[in-house]
């Protein structure tokens, strides 16, 4: 820790940018790009100014479920024009590349590009910067934590005890480091039944143990539904097709205690 703390570049807020809040996850596939891009949509709808970074240079999915795929402009000063889609400011490494090229750099030129997206764009004026990471706890994550102001974290998760064991080593880094974590937001560990409305748990609830030992917060349980697959796959957030569902009444709820 004190090794670390010494090698600390000094932090530098982004010119404009209130608050920045990372959404990570331990592991791949759990619904993190589909929180942070609903979560940022339902920050847009309270009335913030919202931005969203796609922190996961390898695997970008915001300009899919944003429906931002154009290259973005750049000012005289080269500066990154985020462009914008449903009220939210979106850059992702995806927009810079062919659709569906693969990306293969090694680490250093991955953190170049990162802090290309962070800080050679014009993010401001924003109430709340979201960044969308990779899962698990590389490069990307220390670089953020290392570089610029943190005001949370919003871990994702599936309620497995392999998906929450890695995410719990994730808070314990955000810990370390100083970072507050807001909470934890469950999703796919249950699905509501079209006909009847019956609540199925899908899997044994192992998330209230491990927000009890960890002593984090439940802040939204988002339900398996195959209209939020649709919804990603075409480009258009749940909170915006499905305004008067649950889990758009969740992610208000959401917005509102971030
Ligand atoms: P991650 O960012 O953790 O890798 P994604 O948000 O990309 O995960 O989600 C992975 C896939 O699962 C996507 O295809 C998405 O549409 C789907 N998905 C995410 N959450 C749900 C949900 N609650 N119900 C149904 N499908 C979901």
């Amino acid at each position: 820790e004190a090794l670390m703390a010494r090698g600390l570049p000094k932090k530098q807020p982004l010119p404009g940018v209130a608050n920045i809040v990372v959404v990570a996850s331990g592991k791949g596939g759990v619904g993190k790009s589909t929180v942070a891009v609903n979560l940022a949509v339902s920050l847009a709808n309270i009335g913030k100014r919202v931005g969203l970074l796609d922190g996961d240079i390898f695997g970008p999915s915001i300009p899919l479920m944003m429906n931002v795929h154009e290259e973005p402009l750049v000012d005289d000063k080269n500066l990154i024009i985020p462009p914008v889609n449903y009220g939210v400011k979106c850059l992702s490494m995806g927009m810079l590349t062919q659709h569906g090229d693969a990306v293969i750099w090694r680490g250093p030129l991955v953190m170049s590009a990162l802090q290309r997206l962070l800080k050679g764009a014009l993010w401001g004026p924003l109430d709340v910067l979201i960044v969308d990471t990779p899962p698990g706890t590389g490069d990307v994550h220390l670089s953020l934590a290392q570089n610029v102001p943190i005001s949370g974290v919003l871990l994702v998760s599936t309620p497995q005890t392999a998906a929450l064991e890695v995410t719990q080593r994730g808070a314990q880094m955000y810990k370390t480091l100083g970072i507050p974590i807001f909470g934890l937001a469950e999703n796919m560990g249950h699905a509501i039944c079209g006909n009847c409305q019956h609540k199925l748990e899908i899997f044994k609830n192992t998330t209230q143990k491990f927000t009890k030992d960890m002593n984090i917060e439940l802040l939204a349980t988002i339900p398996l539904d195959g209209n939020i697959t649709d919804c990603c796959d075409n480009g258009i957030p749940m909170v915006l097709k499905y305004k008067d569902s649950e889990y758009a009444k969740s992610f208000k709820s959401l917005a509102l205690n971030i």
